[in-house]
């Protein structure tokens, strides 16, 4: 794929010189950065660089509270939820890390019909999901037209009481222009495409065949996107390939980039770390494993490097670094995930030899509700944003003036409250209509919660998709 038109901005000299010289960070100089990050503008590589480096556990607790005020002050203490629906696992590329790679000739190969797609999308939806990140390998088969016909079809899907797929996220191969533009008219949500490793040297050594070796084409996937219109952008590194602050450093830079040439950052960053793949034996021993505490302190400084920013977990992760992690600023994750082809009708579609990894998380989606619940938080069914027109550019502006709390908490109490009363066993309805007029009780400005409560009864009433 040919970039032209597009100046380079990953400058790999300037942020290994970061790394390499910012000598030993003292407690004064984290504390100043601390400071700066309380402002919501965000940090410069160089204090990037600063926090991502061994401090003193007091330093590190001051860090750890800091992001956990930022992520509170944007989104409260709802937490989105959504279902990855796999919609084939072909696969021209080579990709040292991943089952779907061509190479490995043991994985059972899986595309989707329409009518498993429609299957797979009834179970979702009778799971209670109104959000779906819909993920394919790269294949000629499923080309910008394919994908956009299952795009369709998930949308077209309803199952009652209320099941409807209000949001498809899309994590597929790169397209050109032309084939972005095909996906923005299918109405998708966030396009997200991760660079894996933005470390040039090693993304060509692991990437050794196929149309995905091409690292520039994928450098520039967002721009793309950005010029065919689909402005809600997601990024990602995979941990595992190179060194982490190296990663960190150029996400951020891509993600300055973004912001500068079309007005808005990522709309979301996600945070695969590599999990064990078949036949993949990196993957089962990653050159650069990220340590749990190096991925904690990785989560908390990208909420204070892009305060604005959806971070997402997916199942890749176990429950009890999940709930740390929930604290140090996530705020979307997937729940009662499947990672095969068909995984959600058939069982027997699920064994390792479909996967794409090795899930981490296999609580289903009752059981991770009740504990977020548990700790505090308000599971979210939301799809709002972008149906109401908040996108990119203009989604930022609201996020950015916290205005997000007008958004996202009174989103999060209308559809979990939809979610309790269509999904929800006794038990369920009892505990989250609690934590429903607990939270709206707790809103001070007297007028907005008056009109909520309207609204929530308005739902017990029967009515669905209320959202503001
Ligand atoms: N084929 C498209 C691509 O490569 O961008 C999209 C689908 S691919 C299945 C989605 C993501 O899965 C990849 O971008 C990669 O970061 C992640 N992935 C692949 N193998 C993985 C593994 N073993 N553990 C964790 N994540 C993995
Ligand atoms: Fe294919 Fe994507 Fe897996 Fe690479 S990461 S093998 S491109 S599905």
């Amino acid at each position: 794929m040919n970039n032209p038109a597009y100046a380079p901005f990953l400058d790999e000299g300037k942020i290994r010189d970061i790394i390499e010289n910012q000598g030993v960070p003292d407690t004064g100089r984290i504390s100043d950065i601390l400071k700066k990050a309380r402002e919501g503008k965000g940090l410069d590589l160089a204090e990037v660089a600063v926090l991502l480096a061994p401090m003193p556990g007091e330093s590190l607790e001051a860090l750890y509270a800091e992001a956990l005020a930022m992520k509170e002050k944007v989104y409260g203490k709802r937490m989105v939820l959504f279902a990855p629906l796999y919609i084939s696992n072909l696969c021209v590329n080579s990709c040292a890390y991943c089952a779907f790679s061509a190479t490995n000739k043991d994985l059972e190969r899986k595309s989707l019909t329409d009518e498993e797609i429609i299957e797979e999308v009834k179970r979702i939806q009778t799971m209670g999901h109104k959000r779906v990140l819909a993920v394919y390998g790269e294949h000629p088969k499923w080309n910008a037209q394919a994908i956009v016909k299952s795009i369709e079809t998930i949308y077209a899907v309803k199952t009652p009481p209320s099941g409807e797929i209000r949001r498809i996220n899309v994590n597929c191969a790169p397209l050109d222009v032309d084939g972005f533009r095909l996906l923005k008219g299918a109405d998708v949500g966030t396009y997200q495409c991760f660079q894996e490793p933005y470390h040039r040297k090693t993304y060509n050594a692991r990437h050794f065949g196929g149309i995905k070796k091409d690292y520039d084409a994928r450098l520039f996937t967002m721009h793309r996107a950005q010029e065919a219109g689909l402005d809600d952008v997601g990024l990602g590194v995979l941990f595992g390939l190179f060194d982490p602050r190296f990663e960190v450093l150029s996400l951020l830079q891509h993600s300055a980039t973004l912001e500068k040439e079309y007005g808005a950052g990522p709309h979301t960053v996600s945070f695969p770390r590599i999990e064990p793949a078949q036949n993949s034996t990196l993957s089962d021993n990653p050159p650069y494993a990220v340590s749990d505490d190096m991925f904690k302190r990785i989560i908390a400084v990208v909420r204070l490097a892009l305060p604005y920013t959806g971070m997402i977990i997916t199942s890749r992760e176990k429950p009890a670094l999940k709930r740390e992690l929930f604290r140090l600023g996530i705020s979307q994750l997937s729940a009662g995930s499947r990672t095969s082809p068909g995984g959600y009708a058939n069982a027997d579609t699920n064994k390792p030899e479909a996967q794409q990894f090795w899930v981490g998380d296999e609580r289903e989606l009752p059981e991770m509700i009740h504990d977020l619940q548990e700790d505090g938080y308000l599971p979210s069914f939301c799809t709002s944003c972008y149906r109401k027109g908040r996108t990119g550019e203009h989604f930022m502006g609201f996020a950015r003036n916290a205005f997000i709390h007008k958004f996202c908490q009174p989103n999060a109490l209308l559809t979990y409250y939809e979610y309790l009363l269509d999904y929800g066993d006794d038990l369920a309805l009892t505990e989250g209509r609690r934590c429903v007029w607990e939270n709206l009780e707790a809103i001070p400005a007297r007028a907005r919660r008056e009109a909520l409560r309207r609204r929530l009864l308005r739902i017990e009433n029967g009515q669905r998709d209320l959202c503001v």
